[in-house]
């Protein structure tokens, strides 16, 4: 065991502060990676807040959160081949899956059927409490580490590990690219991603905000098209317009009236994951052929393709970095959606 430290939520709801805890000794096929930029999901806050009571177990407190964690890898175990000391990687949601199950075996380790080790709030193998990024290093399995794009600042890749993932696969999934439009639902941490990426496959973009204060920063993103759901005319303007939705509100919207957006056959893709159940009527589908579906992150190759993607085309995130001092306020924002458009925690600042 070595020491590590971190910021924890002490217990639900709390604010986050200064806690110390062991990570285990590298195994041979185990890489030590020194954190330098870790991302603030709205997840985090979830977690942090035990609001997915009703769909998870019980939360693990004193929790660590983060999952889009850049760094520096500082040592190696004996066996490993895929990564070397010196070398700028990346850790997402999750640190380890069964490896054998048939969605292993796939590359699609987030829906393993067995058990998929989330990099927090989880229990890994030894059924030891995981902790999340907010912290100065980590110790994951090579095979759970990816390679960063070189071209590109670690700060800004740091998002891509949960946000530019999250969109990048329901986005080739449903295949969006040339001559198909995609509206995507909330200009936040996920959203922004979801424009950038949606917009270097070639596709026609829309942003649906919930106002138009974010407007210049949603063209400059690469927006096609930029709409205000507080606007009601919105809806009766875009009807039956998408070939496919994404949608990355954290909280409950009136699901029917975005389910008319789309054209016969078109898809939305909840990627958002609001505290509870959502109402949606069968007409809003029946009515068009229309397809309501979820999706979760992404697996290990197919992070790494988005990576290798965004290095191409030249982008990570647009970030704002913080001192680690300044998580609490930064959670605060978030929830206010005053977030331009991912929080990065400095962690030389720990
Ligand atoms: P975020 O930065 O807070 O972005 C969410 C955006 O949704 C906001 O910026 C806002 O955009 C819009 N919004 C917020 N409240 C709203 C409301 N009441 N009505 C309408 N729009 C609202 O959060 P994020 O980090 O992108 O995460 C978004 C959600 O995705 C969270 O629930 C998170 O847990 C979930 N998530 C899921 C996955 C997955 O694998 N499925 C992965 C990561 C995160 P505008 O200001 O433009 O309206
Ligand atoms: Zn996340
Ligand atoms: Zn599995």
């Amino acid at each position: 065991m070595s020491k590590s430290k971190g910021y924890a939520a002490p217990q639900s709801k709390a604010p986050l502060a200064p806690f110390s805890f062991d990570r285990r000794e590298p195994r041979e096929h185990d890489v030590v990676i020194d954190i330098k930029y870790c991302g603030i999901c709205h997840s985090d806050i979830h977690q942090a807040r035990d609001e997915w009571s009703d769909y998870q177990d019980e939360c693990i407190f004193p929790m660590v959160p983060g999952h889009e964690i850049a760094g520096v890898v500082s040592a190696v175990g004996k066996n490993v081949t895929k990564h070397k000391v010196g070398d700028k990687v990346g850790v997402g949601c999750f640190v380890d899956s069964c490896r054998r199950c048939p969605e292993c075996k796939q590359g699609l380790e987030q829906y393993c059927s067995v058990k998929t080790v989330w990099t927090y709030n989880a229990r890994d193998n030894e059924e030891k409490p995981t902790y999340g990024g907010y912290s100065d290093r980590i110790v994951v399995d090579e095979n759970y580490v990816l390679r960063m794009p070189d071209n590109l600042a670690l700060d800004t890749c740091a998002p891509l590990l949960c946000a530019g993932i999250t969109l990048y696969s329901p986005l080739k999934h449903w295949k969006a690219g040339l001559g198909k439009k995609v509206a995507i639902i909330g200009l936040g941490g996920l959203g922004h991603m979801g424009v950038k990426i949606a917009h270097a496959m070639g596709s026609e973009v829309t942003v649906l905000s919930q106002s138009l204060k974010k407007q210049a920063d949603g063209k400059r993103l690469g927006a096609d098209h930029y709409y205000a759901t507080s606007d009601a005319a919105t809806f009766e303007k875009l009807a039956r317009s998408f070939d496919l939705i994404i949608n990355t509100v954290s909280a409950q919207i009136n699901w029917n009236e975005y389910l008319g957006l789309l054209k016969v056959d078109g898809t939305m893709v909840l990627v958002g994951l609001p505290e509870k159940d959502i109402p949606v009527g069968a007409f809003s589908l029946t009515g068009g052929r229309r397809s309501l579906a979820g999706s979760q992150i992404g697996g290990i190759r197919e992070t790494q393709e988005m990576l290798d993607f965004c290095g191409k085309h030249g982008f990570g995130s647009d970030v704002e970095v913080i001192p680690i001092q300044k998580v609490n306020e930064a959670f605060e924002r978030v929830l206010k959606s005053d977030v331009r458009y991912r929080f990065v925690i400095d962690m030389a600042t720990l």
